[in-house]
């Protein structure tokens, strides 16, 4: 575990006492929480759920709340009132924008159930949106059938169909209107179009339809694919037109209310979206032209977050905000729809991440550290050593005398350092270093490095050859979550998510960590993060670890996260709890609690009780045959059984007994 290095031997004696203030700074939260995070005098992170001036949520009052429940981390804490405010502001932005060009059409956003698909979350947006005059986006025949339930209580709440579909589900749609549902099928491909016209026909509906074009405009960054000829879906120019013929072939032209396209999800360039949307109001007016009813244009999803706080156009930040977009979006479609003489549609949005990213917060304790410090001996610097010892480590052993003097060469010293290091490792290799000497010999070399990190600490400048001391001499924090199950993007598409402790703030952070999780799995680590000047960093900083439990939390992860996590080691879903406030104090809403062992089990086909009993079989032949006693054999079935019920992420506090 961690050697102390002493914090103060780093500062000078006058410098000033830390504050909470210079830990908001370090991790920079006020450039990626939206205003929806601040760091207390406390020291804590909170949540300010409708701003500043609205109540606050002491994130690490309520981590400690919920573990006195029983619920322990890992765990995601979803704010309702962050989703509310966010799908608010959403509308506001549009709003303005919309009076400010003098634009005559509506706005309409609709929320993409992939997203987010947790029943809990969509329940909310539902109901904040309904309010808004919101609707819903589905996907795919499962999210179909679980929004066409989860609307009764609102009818007319719009519906926008997406994705492949069959007959059946085509069929439905159709039929959906009859219930007087608001529901849109988009038309992806040209087969979708005959069948929709087939059941119009056969059921007598004149359907609100919908269609996907497949832009030209190239997209850039991660969904670069998302358009062009080549993208998965919608029609290509020729293959609108030709619809536009078969519809009014079949007098259902005028039921071509919506024209579509998605360019792409965190699109972090305003350029993209500008060229995208200009050539979608093209495409509108020319249909306008052919005599197709359209009165909606639905521009898809793309609206960015900032995860990364840089405002600029790298792949976890975005060049513009929300209100940027906005007036973007309605002016260029107004000006558009202005020269051809067209009457403005209302405007859709599909934007998911935009919604829903800020309302969740990914809480999970730090079990223990690993890393160079372990190695550090400082009582080595007086050491003589003994005669004869290998050159290498005689070597090290004068590096070191040089490292400790006050304005010891420090970049020489970690050179000469570094190749006797590389030297120790080779005549270890060839058999002329025994175990006692490799193992000196590392003593030495972390010894070394943390000397000239401390010295680099006091340096105005850092030479370039030592600038990444901080990073050689990081830990490794081992943390209670699965990055696959939690943070599968972090995984999967190097995407960063804000991460910071959320107490301890008042205290400066010292070290320097890369945080593992508990898969056993060498990808399952975070090495990249936001970083404190705006710039990605391989490590980030972190308190000493304590008796005490130590919280870290990852933010924004509301959009994506929880439907692409996977089990992989069998780590199941962490604990979801809704917070809510009521007269200014946070209270528990729904608690979703995470899948226990038995349950992850099943979900692999497995069969717990007859595991059980198997085991309960085995031991009792051990029991039998003498090798164990009835006590211990309790002791395992219980723990199987129990182990059964519990949680699948480790348990800090289990007691030895
Ligand atoms: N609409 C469609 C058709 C999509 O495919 C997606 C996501 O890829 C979205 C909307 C949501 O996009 P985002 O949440 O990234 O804004």
């Amino acid at each position: 575990m961690t050697t102390a290095t002493p914090t103060d031997a780093r500062k000078p004696a006058t410098a000033p006492a830390w504050t909470p203030q210079d830990s908001a700074e370090m991790y920079r939260i006020g450039a990626w929480s939206g205003g929806y995070f601040r760091v207390n005098e406390r020291g804590q992170v909170e949540a300010t759920p409708s701003g500043a001036a609205g109540p606050k949520i002491d994130l690490h009052e309520v981590v400690r709340g919920l573990s006195a429940r029983g619920i322990d981390t890992p765990v995601l804490l979803r704010f309702s009132g962050i989703l509310d405010h966010r799908l608010r502001s959403l509308r506001q932005a549009f709003e303005n924008s919309i009076k400010e060009n003098s634009y005559k059409g509506d706005y309409l956003a609709v929320y993409p159930i992939k997203v987010n698909q947790q029943r809990q979350v969509v329940d909310e947006v539902r109901d904040y949106g309904h309010r808004l005059g919101f609707g819903l986006e589905v996907g795919s025949k499962p999210e179909l059938l679980a929004v066409l339930a989860m609307t009764v209580e609102t009818p007319n709440q719009p519906i926008v169909c997406n994705g492949f579909k069959d007959a059946r589900y085509i069929e439905a749609v159709i039929l959906a209107t009859k219930l007087g549902r608001r529901i849109i099928p988009v038309v992806e491909n040209v087969r979708e179009l005959r069948l929709i016209i087939h059941f119009a026909e056969k059921h007598k509906v004149r359907p609100t339809i919908g269609v996907r074009v497949k832009l030209a405009s190239g997209g850039s960054g991660r969904w670069a694919d998302s358009v062009g000829v080549k993208s998965k879906f919608g029609l290509t120019i020729s293959e609108l037109l030709e619809a536009v013929s078969t519809l009014r072939r079949h007098d259902l032209l005028d039921g071509l209310k919506l024209l579509h396209c998605h360019s792409g999800s965190q699109l972090q360039d305003i350029a993209q979206v500008k060229r995208c949307i200009t050539e979608l109001a093209h495409v509108f007016v020319q249909l306008k032209r052919e005599g197709a009813g359209l009165t909606m244009i639905d521009i898809g999803g793309g609206l960015a977050v900032d995860y990364q706080g840089s405002q600029t156009n790298r792949p976890s930040s975005m060049n513009y905000s929300l209100d940027e977009y906005a007036s973007d979006v309605v002016y260029r479609i107004g000006s558009v729809c202005d020269a051809a003489g067209v009457e403005h549609p209302t405007i859709v949005t599909e934007c998911g991440r935009a919604m829903v990213a800020h309302s969740s917060v990914l809480v999970f304790d730090v079990l223990g550290s690993t890393g160079p410090s372990e190695l550090v001996d400082h009582n080595l610097i007086d050491s003589p050593g003994k005669d004869e010892e290998p050159q290498p480590i005689r070597d090290l052993r004068a590096a070191i005398a040089t490292a400790a003097k006050p304005n010891g060469r420090l970049v020489e010293c970690f050179h000469d350092a570094e190749r006797a290091r590389e030297e120790a490792l080779t005549l270890f290799s060839l058999g002329y270093l025994d175990l006692n000497e490799r193992a000196m010999a590392e003593k030495l070399f972390w010894t070394i490095c943390s000397l000239v990190q401390q010295a680099c600490l006091k340096l105005d400048e850092v030479p370039e050859s030592l600038a990444g001391i901080h990073d050689l001499m990081s830990e490794n924090y081992f943390c209670n979550f699965s990055l696959f199950q939690s943070l599968p993007d972090t995984w999967a598409i190097d995407q960063l998510f804000p991460i910071m402790p959320i107490h301890r703030l008042g205290v400066e952070p010292t070290e320097r960590a890369v945080l593992a999780d508990i898969t056993c799995d060498s990808d399952g680590k975070i090495d990249e993060f936001i970083g404190s000047q705006g710039n990605p960093e391989k490590t980030m900083p972190v308190h000493r670890l304590d008796n005490d439990p130590y919280y870290l939390g990852v933010f924004l992860v509301g959009a994506y996260q929880e439907t692409l996590g996977d089990l992989h080691n069998l780590f199941g879903d962490a604990h979801a709890v809704h917070i809510d406030v009521e007269n200014d104090q946070w209270v528990i809403g729904e608690v979703v609690k995470g899948d226990s062992i038995r349950e992850v089990l099943s979900y692999v086909q497995y069969e717990p009780d007859a595991l059980s009993r198997h085991l309960e079989k085995e031991c009792e032949k051990a029991v039998r045959a003498g090798s164990m006693s009835v006590q211990e054999s309790r002791i395992l079935i219980n723990f199987y059984d129990k182990g059964l019920n519990g949680y699948t992420y480790l348990d800090p506090d289990a007691e030895l007994s």
